[in-house]
């Protein structure tokens, strides 16, 4: 909404409320974004009375709507088939595998499922996965057998923690991909694709979680090693029917080239997109590059700014209630960082991977280097303390 002011675009807001919440949102109006068809024919007819020129999604539950409406409304979209990939990941690895693209070997089971059987058809390491969640939640590696089965055990359960239907409930498991992880955001047009950044990922991610932590642009990678990334993020993004817009992928990096984990026709999530800024200037945000791409409007430059910048999403140490954050003004002192935001919620209840579904906070920087980001984000992160105590919990026994 910032980047549509700037600009001096008319933008309105589509949000995913209940209907009896509906008349609550006075600058937005509201859909039920899970009935695709309802919510992309509520735009439709909000586009006679006032036309719009761009349908965006600023995340992937919106995706499939945005290009539903799109498509009935003769805007540039997206397959809606892209949009249902980012929300199954069986459908993606199928698309992918489809449209040429190099994936591991993979294969859909159920909680129903006998784990040893489960076992019997998959190699190790392999990672066990739900379709439908995001951010790393109830991703495992499994070793052998036994990891395995107490993985598919603990996948189970918070699967049927989130939808207690008794019904099975359908998981990934495929070929671990060794190697290091990178993420590149980009903008396509008409299936072309224009790197925009892509993001080192320094800690590695072997498992037994995957927990994101660094992201640092530019990345160190060799040129090769760069083009064979945006070749295979291109490649996916054809295969998926991705053509217009913002992507978002995760990939991973070995002998064997570039692999992708992971693609979605929206930008990079919670606030890391602050860590990117373009043109000499710095005052374009990824947001405004977004919207000007969208609406045809010139484009000077996409090129980042000439500096390096990095964030950290911070890790759940530790599960917990969260009683207190110190050390904030000592972060925010190391030089390069330029801020430090606690997005946890004191008193709350806090869970880490693979159960969990957020971060502590998020730390910015910038620098001169690559390395002098990292440097800085790992320094600021030491200077703070989470005071994270055990939940007690009691049991009446009458
Ligand atoms: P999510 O949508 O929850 O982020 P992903 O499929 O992107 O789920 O997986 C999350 C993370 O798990 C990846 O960023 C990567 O670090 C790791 N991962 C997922 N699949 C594999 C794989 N086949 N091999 C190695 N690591 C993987």
């Amino acid at each position: 909404m910032d980047a549509a002011r700037k600009l001096g675009v008319d933008a309105i807001k589509a949000v995913d409320v209940p209907d009896r919440l509906a008349e609550a949102w006075t600058d937005a109006f509201a859909v039920r974004f899970a009935d695709v068809e309802a919510a992309a024919q509520a735009i439709v007819d909000h586009a006679r009375a006032q036309p719009f020129d761009a349908i965006l999604s600023v995340d992937d539950s919106a995706s499939f709507v945005a290009a539903r409406a799109s498509e009935r409304l003769g805007l540039p979209h997206n397959s809606p088939q892209a949009a249902a990939a980012a929300r199954n990941k069986h459908l993606m690895r199928t698309l992918l595998r489809q449209g040429g693209v190099q994936v591991p070997d993979f294969r859909r089971f159920y909680t129903s499922d006998d784990p040893r059987e489960v076992a019997a058809q998959v190699s190790f390491p392999c990672v066990i996965k739900p379709l439908d969640l995001n951010g790393s939640r109830g991703v495992m590696r499994a070793d052998d057998a036994d990891q395995l089965g107490a993985a598919i055990k603990r996948l189970s359960k918070l699967l049927h923690s989130i939808d207690p239907a008794a019904d099975p409930k359908p998981f990934l498991v495929e070929d671990f991909i060794p190697g290091f992880e990178v993420a590149l955001e980009g903008l396509l047009d008409g299936g072309r694709l224009k790197v925009l950044a892509l993001f080192d990922k320094p800690d590695p991610l072997d498992g037994p979680f995957f927990e994101e932590t660094i992201y640092v642009t530019p990345s160190r990678l060799p040129d090769d090693t760069q083009q064979a990334i945006f070749r295979c993020t291109a490649d996916s993004a054809r295969a998926l029917g991705l053509r217009d817009g913002p992507i978002h992928a995760e990939l991973r990096v070995n002998a064997q080239g570039a692999w992708l984990v992971e693609i979605a026709g929206r930008s990079i999530g919670g606030l890391c997109a602050e860590t990117l800024r373009f043109a000499r200037s710095a005052d374009v945000s990824l947001e405004e590059l977004i919207l000007r791409q969208a609406l045809g409007l010139e484009i000077d430059s996409f090129e980042r700014e000439p500096i390096a910048g990095g964030v950290m999403m911070i890790p759940i140490p530790a599960e917990g209630l969260l009683r207190g954050v110190s050390g904030i003004a000592d972060a925010k002192a190391v030089p390069g960082v330029e801020d430090v935001v606690i997005t946890a919620k004191l008193n709350y209840p806090i869970v880490p991977l693979p159960e969990g579904a957020s971060y502590l906070g998020f730390i910015f920087a910038r620098g001169e280097t690559p390395a002098q980001v990292e440097a800085a984000l790992r320094a600021a992160h030491a200077r703070l303390h989470f005071d994270i105590q055990p939940i007690i919990s009691l049991q009446l026994v009458a």
